[in-house]
């Protein structure tokens, strides 16, 4: 039983041949380019995926699957893409194109739940009832799966994790707000901090001033830079609020985390981070629940994406589930 799964980002587009054990057999990459428009992007995704399938030498009807996972608000139970920012996409019809071209039930999903998704099934979160899957990069973003679905909200927009509130008033935000997460833990924010708060930074880091990353000021910290310090100090503070909210508020068996931080040393952001949590949430749950580093790590969209025919298929109530894609009516007679 093979699948294939499409990871859309704003710079490259995935595309994996995938097992249903969730094993990725084949997989290949090309750059997406947002300014050739949502049509060409959308025939470069049915060419990607025709590519991978003539590789494996599989024919259409070998393939259970396609899913596709996007970076923005989707619409999967009617295929649209509703607003998607990096891609420059509003109210983008995806799915209708893709099963015409293939005949195979086609799903689509926010690349955070997809992320979640493959968490909850072959990742940290196998045989638990609910998972969250908090990606912290430029973006934060979180995908979460209760009781074996994927939480999609009434507007499709659930799991806006980078934009709750932790300072009424603060710092102006990428969505127009203020004092949301991601304008103080969002990969932007710390490099603008790290600007400002040491100065020459470049020079310490042999580099010129635009090319000051994330990960720099992780190095920095690591070396014992006490202003670098302070900023991954204040990120832990940052996350460690929004996953206290998000505890408290959901009561998940286990966070997976992915993205930037998680690649930082687990000593500067990921440790702390966690007796951050331990110290701050409520009580009962603050010993409980489960939080680690992402296993899948940055292919956790791609499969997640692949295996999204399990969220209809693995369902009894199928026919009520909160369906995944238009194409959730072939998975179910097929
Ligand atoms: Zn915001």
């Amino acid at each position: 039983m093979l699948n294939v799964g499409v990871d859309v980002g704003g710079t490259n587009i995935k595309f994996g041949v995938i097992d249903e054990n969730g094993e990725i057999l084949l997989q290949e990459t090309i750059k997406t380019e947002p300014g050739r428009g949502s049509r060409a992007i959308v025939m470069s995704i049915i060419q990607g995926v025709g590519a991978i399938l003539a590789r494996t030498s599989l024919r259409h009807e070998d393939v259970t699957s396609i899913g596709i996972g996007i970076p923005g608000t989707v619409d999967s139970k009617n295929g649209v893409v509703v607003y998607a920012p990096n891609l420059f996409w509003r109210n983008v019809e995806i799915v209708k194109d893709i099963r015409e071209a293939f005949n195979v039930p086609t799903y689509i999903v926010q690349d955070t739940r997809a992320a979640a998704w493959a968490e909850y099934l072959i990742g940290a979160g196998k045989g638990l009832r609910s998972v969250a899957s908090v990606t912290i990069g430029t973006g934060i973003g979180c995908g979460m799966v209760f009781d074996g679905k994927i939480f999609h909200g009434a507007l499709n927009t659930a799991g806006e994790f980078g934009h709750q509130i932790i300072d009424l008033d603060g710092n102006l935000c990428n969505c127009g707000r203020r004092g949301c997460l991601e304008a103080y833990a969002g990969g932007l924010a710390i490099v603008r901090d790290a600007k400002k708060r040491i100065p020459g930074i470049h020079k310490l880091l042999h580099t010129n001033p635009s090319t000051v990353g994330v990960h720099d000021v992780y190095q920095l910290a690591q070396e014992g830079n006490a202003q670098a310090r302070e900023l991954t100090d204040n990120v832990v503070k940052y996350i460690g609020m929004g996953l206290v909210n998000l505890i408290n508020i959901t009561s998940v068996d286990l966070i997976s985390i992915s993205g930037g931080i998680s690649n930082a040393p687990s000593e500067l952001l990921l440790d702390p981070l966690i007796d951050f949590v331990r110290n701050r949430a409520y009580e009962s749950v603050a010993d409980q629940v489960r939080i680690c580093r992402s296993d899948l790590s940055e292919d956790a969209p791609l499969i997640g994406a692949a295996l999204l025919f399990r969220e209809t298929s693995d369902q009894t109530d199928s026919a009520l589930a909160v369906s995944p894609g238009v194409g959730s009516q072939a998975s179910q007679s097929s």
